[in-house]
């Protein structure tokens, strides 16, 4: 049985979503949220274009680290009321 995803966790969970990093299971759970709901799909909508933008820019892909400092900002800025992050991935992917 698949339990479906609060936007909160769907959120933390875009930076990885979004790298392609995460496990088949857990990306149908955020792709059927994000079909679900308007707010969290802006919210994609939004990354991936700041993430895909400054990956294709000319003869200067993102760096690593810039890429990975954005994703956490992300992940801080959505996740700070309720969870502890700082010391990195949140342990989304063992899920279910
Ligand atoms: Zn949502």
């Amino acid at each position: 049985m698949i339990e479906p995803l609060c936007c909160e966790r769907v959120e933390i969970a875009l930076g990885d979503y979004l790298e392609g990093d995460l496990p088949p299971q857990l990306r149908m759970r955020v792709e059927s949220h994000l079909a679900a709901c308007p707010e969290c799909w802006r919210e994609v909508q939004k990354l991936r274009h700041t993430v895909t933008y400054l990956a294709d820019l000319p003869r200067r892909r993102m760096p690593q680290y810039l890429k990975e400092s954005l994703l956490r900002a992300h992940r801080n800025d959505r996740s700070t009321r309720s969870l502890q992050v700082g010391s990195g991935l949140l342990p989304l992917s063992q899920g279910s």
